[in-house]
């Protein structure tokens, strides 16, 4: 495919995709959020403050005691007027009161945005509206940190409570083509992600083996009991450190002769890492090796825990695991991108991002090389991806929107997560809300 075309191409779809966003007023709660978090991204000092307030919210008695911790870890900057009056109002009890009530509903309102409901029975109405108005799902149950063996057994027992919950719900659903069906075959409605590391409470990776070892029976019954019911099962990836004891339990499970037939699987590969094309050369090896009857899926991302790595590597002499460059891990997503493409349908590939660049980019190569654009899949978070989950609907393209579940306390610190994620000054959805122009975002990596 000719670079220019490709070009030209990525440029018009994107422009079209983004003439296809919900039209929202400047002063809609939604694009003040927007702004606010891309205001917090370019003060780190006002980010740590709110990180460690959204830490401490679910433990504070009063909106009082919020407001205190509020003012403590606010750092106190003669340059900044707005801070300097937050602190000042800070000073009194009643200050103090209506801060922590404005702060906690800040708090309150961003975590629902993320979260879709606190259980999977009470999200089946979202789910439900998701699915008729053109949008699959993935379910993702959110939990503390897994510390002992009984809390990795109660997530394993949520787990399967979840894959009973969306069996269920599915079968009353009316049929959608789009988002059932693709040239590989039929993809299953209910889906389920999976974060291996809570079905352990070994906390530490550097032991695969033992990793493996422990998750496996917890494992082993959920992926029975997806394949009894037809669910998919989205195994997320996490930081580096897990990779190893992750790959080793789900696909010596999948070896399996049990678990040829199914159930339908997904794994993730992030692009950040500077050895994820080996990554991909292994996988598709072993998807050859394992003739299993469904192709796997490959959620393909950049790589949420960059700060970690980065952090990591350094405070133990290793080499850092990552690029170095944002615009590294972009290519190297365009890069992988364009093989997943050219693996299909071998390889169900799921395009993980809120970047207009990269989605419209696997559109165009889809395109030049003669896939269709319904065997690509687009997956994007609640609460971030909303207005590029709306405009891919709207656009005839499968989009599946990842549904966080959980409590508030659950809800708060993944919210924090996402704030860490996206306050970077790197990020798309950052960049756009500061204003910058499309056309500027669209340039090739
Ligand atoms: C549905 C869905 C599921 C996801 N599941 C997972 C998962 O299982 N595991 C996981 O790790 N992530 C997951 N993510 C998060 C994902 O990895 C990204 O963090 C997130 O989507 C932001 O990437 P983007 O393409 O949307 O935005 P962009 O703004 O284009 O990219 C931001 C990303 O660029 C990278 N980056 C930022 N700064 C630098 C730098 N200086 N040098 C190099 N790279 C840099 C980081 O990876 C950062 O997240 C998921 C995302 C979605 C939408």
């Amino acid at each position: 495919v000719a670079p220019s075309q490709l070009q030209a191409e990525i440029e018009r779809i994107a422009v079209s995709l983004s003439g296809a966003h919900p039209k929202r007023s400047a002063f809609s709660t939604r694009r003040l959020e927007d702004a606010a978090m891309a205001f917090v991204g370019q003060r780190p000092e006002i980010q740590a403050a709110l990180f460690r307030v959204v830490d401490v919210a679910p433990v504070c008695r009063s909106h009082a005691d919020v407001g205190a911790h509020l003012v403590a870890l606010l750092p106190y900057d003669d340059a900044s007027r707005l801070l300097d009056q937050v602190v000042q109002i800070g000073r009194g009890q009643l200050g103090r009161n209506v801060l922590g009530r404005v702060a906690s509903l800040i708090v309150r309102r961003m975590a629902r945005r993320f979260i879709i409901a606190e259980r999977p029975d009470l999200a089946t109405r979202a789910l439900s509206g998701l699915w008729h108005g053109g949008v699959a799902h993935s379910l993702d149950l959110l939990g503390e940190m897994t510390v002992m063996s009984a809390e990795a057994d109660r997530y394993a027992v949520r787990c399967l409570g979840a894959i009973e919950t969306l069996s269920r719900l599915v079968r009353t659903w009316q049929p959608q083509a789009l988002l059932e069906r693709d040239s590989a075959g039929i993809i299953p409605r209910a889906n389920l992600s999976v974060k291996v590391s809570a079905l352990t409470g070994l906390q530490r990776a550097e032991a695969p083996t033992r990793i493996a070892e422990d998750v496996r029976p917890r494992l082993q019954r959920l992926l029975r009991a997806a394949r009894e019911r037809d669910v998919h099962v989205h195994i997320d990836m996490e930081s580096l450190d897990w990779r190893e004891g992750i790959l080793r339990v789900v696909l010596d499970l999948l070896s399996e002769t049990e678990f040829r037939s199914g159930p339908s699987i997904g794994l993730v590969l992030q692009a950040y890492l500077t050895d994820s094309s080996d990554q991909l050369d292994q996988l598709l090896k072993w998807q050859d090796v394992v003739a299993r009857r469904q192709p796997l899926t490959i959620r393909l991302v950049k790589g949420a825990y960059w700060d970690h790595e980065v952090i990591d590597a350094q405070l133990n002499g290793w080499t850092v695991p990552v690029w170095n460059e944002k615009r590294a891990t972009d290519r190297q997503f365009e890069l992988l991108t364009r093989r997943l493409i050219d693996a299909s349908p071998m390889i169900r590939l799921a395009i993980g991002s809120h970047n207009l660049r990269s989605v419209a980019h696997a559109l165009a190569y889809a395109r030049a090389v003669g896939v269709k654009a319904s065997d690509v899949e687009f997956q994007v978070l609640r609460g971030l991806g909303d207005d590029l989950q709306a405009a891919l609907q709207h656009s005839g393209l499968r989009v599946r929107t990842y549904c966080p579940i959980g409590d508030l306390i659950a809800g708060m610190a993944y919210l924090v997560r996402r704030l860490l994620e996206n306050s970077s000054n790197d990020s798309f959805l950052v960049k756009r809300a500061q204003g910058t122009d499309l056309r500027e975002l669209l340039v090739s990596p």
